[in-house]
This record gives structure tokens, sequence and C-alpha cells, in this order.
């Protein structure tokens, strides 16, 4: 899968990109990610790639022309299948569009910055607008690493246990049980019995309602969560 990021300020995405499963799932061959920096489009003395708004409000706006350039030179390279502007005013980011966008070959994240983008790169190149949550960030960067992050460890290759990214919490719109590991008595603090039994019918089942007991009571809403694994 490739994944192409435009952002205005490429440095806050390195050391993200370049440590742990991400850079190992570029190395890998997994996943290519290339982030581009929008000043390079820019075609004016300055680079610059912000004026201000019409109609007098406060704070500046990213200008057409860069990201026009930057999206129209990727999309002659190759087929895009999405073409992503994570913004706050859109609908949240889940798990289920994290599972449908990891079954796409290529992507673009376009990262705003200062009030956001001219509306109509909205209008004209953007096909899936998403809000990482309800706060509002300095730019774009984060929600980007957030949405990347979260597709490349679902592609087969990219965590060790492949498996494992699909017993985490929302798959099957279920938190995930709580985990444990060696040693099985700490200060007398003990691993629950059943997980040291070696039955694996009986660990799945308790694991099972111990996901279904802490999902009731912190995220109730997932269980009438009647949604499609993927949207
Ligand atoms: N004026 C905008 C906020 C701009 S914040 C508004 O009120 O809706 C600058 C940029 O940061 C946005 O263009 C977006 O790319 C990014 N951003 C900020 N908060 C975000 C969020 N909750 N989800 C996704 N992207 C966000």
């Amino acid at each position: 899968m490739r994944i192409d990021i435009l952002s205005a300020v490429p440095e806050l995405l390195d050391s993200f990109l370049n440590h742990s499963i991400l850079q190992r799932a570029q190395k890998n061959g997994t996943a290519q990610i290339i982030v581009h920096d929008l000043h390079d489009f820019a075609e004016n003395k300055h680079r610059r790639i912000d004026d201000y708004p019409y109609g007098g409000t406060s704070g500046m706006v990213m200008t057409l022309q860069p990201v026009e350039k930057a999206i129209t030179q990727l999309t002659k390279e190759r087929h895009y299948d999405e073409i992503i502007f994570p913004t706050p005013d859109a609908p949240t980011y889940r798990q289920s569009i994290a599972n449908t966008l990891s079954t796409l070959e290529n992507i673009i994240i376009l990262c705003g910055h200062y009030k956001g983008i001219d509306q109509r790169i909205r209008n004209h190149f953007i096909t899936r607008e998403i809000s990482i949550g309800d706060y509002v960030l300095t730019g774009g960067e984060l929600a980007a690493a957030i949405i990347t992050d979260s597709i490349i460890r679902l592609l087969p290759g990219a965590i060790s246990d492949e498996t494992s990214a699909l017993t985490d919490s929302f798959q099957d719109n279920l938190l995930s049980p709580p985990v444990y590991t060696r040693p099985a008595d700490y200060h007398g603090w003990k691993v629950p019995e059943i997980l040291l039994s070696g039955n694996h019918k009986d660990i799945d089942e308790w694991n099972m309602q111990q996901a279904l007991k802490k999902t009731k009571q912190i995220r109730p809403d997932l269980l009438s969560n009647d949604d499609a694994v993927i949207e």
C-alpha cells in the first residue's frame, strides 16, 4: 500500500514514520509512505501556501494552487483510491473506516493548517473527510499520523502476530479484554486462574465475557452499534 501525505510542515512526521512498526512496514515493503512539502509546489517567489481569508475573518487559509499542483502531479502518476482531508468538521474516525482504508492500494492524505483549506479544494479533489475527534489541532499532521498508523497496523506483514490486530478493541464492536504477562504472581497480585489453565476453549469464553463486561461498563453505545465492520 502507498500513502502520500501532503504537508506544510513535513518535519512533524519524521520521527513518527521512522520508528517502530511504521518503520518496519516500510522496510519490509508492506507500505510505502511518502511525505511531500506543499511549499515545493508553490508557484510564487516566497513559496507561500497561505493567504488572507475572504470576508475578513481572522487567521490564514491554505491556498488552492500548491495543493492542486501536488494532487494533479500525483494522480497523473497513478490512480488514487481516496484523497483524504482530516478536518474537525467531518464524520468521526472509527475502526471500521480504518478497516476499509487498509484494503486500498494508494491514498493521499492532505494535512490542513491555519484556519483550514480553501473550500474549493474540498469540493473538487477530496473524496473523504475524517475528523479524529471533537477537538481542534493546529495542523493535520497528527491526524494523518493517526490515520496512517491505524491503517498500516492492519496490513499483513506489519505486526508480527497478524491475528493480533483482529482481536483489538472495536473489531466486533467490543473493547479488548484485559491482558496479563509473567510473573503469574507479583507481590500477591495474581493473574486470573483460568488464563493459566491451558484450556483454550474456556479461555476464549472468559475473554469474551470480560470483553462484554468491560464494553457494557465503559462503552455501552458500542453494543447497540450495528455498523458494519467496514464502511
Ligand atoms: N478552522 C477549522 C480548524 C482548523 S485546524 C475549524 O474550525 O474547523 C487546522 C487543521 O488541523 C485542519 O485543517 C485539519 O487538517 C487539522 N485538524 C484539526 N483538528 C482536527 C481534527 N479534530 N480532526 C482532523 N483534523 C484536524
